[in-house]
């Protein structure tokens, strides 16, 4: 990563690793061969396909044959949603899914609701749990899919993953879930957890982008999401992406070997953050929950101060945070998961994600926990807000 900043937005994208370059090179340069072709040097393209889907099988559980490649998580996210709708779904049914979902999830939901399909939208409590008696609540004699987010990118929080399964399970439902933010940071098992269909993403775990996986279990019935020639098994057809998936490879290898040391050292650094700023910064709070949460996730309101002027500052020092998901930064509304938890708009849109990765060392974290209590202080004395506030206190 470009040392001349500081990168706190690994919940958006992450740095490919060099050894992740190294290993598609070949395959961008010489090794170009179709691996369906019969001759030597694409039997050698179609092994690599095979050991990536060796590899990201056993790295939750899984069999090879259980694995799809797909173009990421909003593919995934997007076929698995659509592709069980259309064969267990047939124009009617439910599907259960939570407020705090990626909007490739919650689109795709809206388009089935247009279909005619019915969709319930769990709420979630103050630290971004959804609560199992309203699951079990909303089930119906037609519900065929809950998905349900095994991590989530705004603030952090991990869901109960094995109960969500356990209920789907004893009600012959069937459970997705977009790991996109967990896959490779925190340790996953698809059959401990019942998930029958499983989303993941390439450019999270250090890989390349344009590359992801679902996960589909043997004797799931997914509808074809790519008409075409035979590859995928023939529901995802089109010639295989070998650069990307000879980097997703080493990418997993890697993610699946790091994962406890990354995981210890995110959580040092991240709580170490959390604190320097709820200690040192008054009117804030901590978004998403405490224990249950990604390694490298921190997300916080600020009151009396807007995210984004926040962020406009950090970037003039080189600090790159989000004011929430890529998807809703950059635009004045205010973020759906945050509006999820019960925050007033104005505390939703004094809110910052900061989301640790590989490069990060505690002097960057210093520096920033040092600018961002500096820039909190300046922007509040701006704010007329904060003004009336002091003046009715005193
Ligand atoms: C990034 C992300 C996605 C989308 O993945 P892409 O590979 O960028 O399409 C979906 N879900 C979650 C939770 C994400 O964080």
């Amino acid at each position: 990563m470009n040392k001349a900043v500081i990168y706190l937005d690994n919940a958006a994208t992450t740095g490919i690793l060099p050894e992740v370059v190294d290993a598609m090179i070949p395959y961008l340069k010489n090794k170009y061969a179709n691996p369906s072709s019969v001759y030597g040097i694409a039997r050698e393209n179609r092994a690599v396909i095979n050991n990536c889907r060796k590899k990201l099988a056993k790295s939750i559980g899984a069999n090879e044959n259980e694995i799809y490649f797909t173009s990421g998580g909003s593919e995934s996210d997007n076929w698995a949603i659509k592709g069980v709708a259309e064969m267990y779904g047939r124009r009617s049914g439910h599907i259960i899914t939570s407020k705090i979902e990626h909007p490739a999830v919650l689109k795709t939901c809206r388009f089935l609701e247009d279909k005619g399909i019915d969709v319930t939208y769990l709420s979630v409590d103050e630290n971004g749990l959804i609560k199992l008696r309203e699951l079990e609540k909303a089930i119906r004699p037609d519900t065929f899919l809950i998905s349900v987010m095994y991590a989530n990118n705004e603030i952090g929080t991990i869901e109960p993953i094995r109960e969500i399964g356990g209920i789907a399970h004893s009600n012959n439902i069937l459970f997705h879930t977009d790991a996109v933010q967990a896959y490779g940071h925190v340790p996953i098992d698809v059959s401990d957890c019942n998930i029958d269909l499983l989303s993941a993403s390439g450019h999270k775990i250090n890989g390349p982008k344009g590359i992801g996986f679902l996960y589909v279990r043997e004797g799931v019935n997914i509808g074809r999401l790519i008409h075409g020639g035979g590859q995928e098994r023939g529901i995802r057809a089109g010639t295989e992406n070998v650069p990307a998936i000879a980097g997703l490879s080493k990418a997993c290898e890697i993610s699946v070997k790091t994962m406890k040391t990354r995981a210890t050292k995110e959580i040092f650094l991240r709580d170490h953050l959390i604190d320097r700023i709820l200690y040192e910064v008054p009117y804030t709070r901590l978004n998403g929950h405490r224990i249950n949460r990604l390694p490298n996730n921190v997300n916080i309101s600020f009151q009396f101060l807007q995210g984004e002027s926040l962020l406009v500052l950090l970037d003039m020092y080189g600090i790159c945070a989000s004011a929430g998901s890529a998807c809703s930064a950059g635009l004045q509304k205010p973020s759906h998961v945050l509006m999820a938890l019960g925050l007033p708009v104005e505390i939703a849109n004094g809110s910052i994600r900061m989301t640790l990765g590989l490069d990060n060392t505690m002097e960057e974290i210093d520096y920033v926990a040092d600018k961002i209590k500096l820039f909190a202080q300046n922007l509040r004395e701006l704010s007329p807000q904060y003004e009336d506030y002091r003046n009715k206190r005193v």
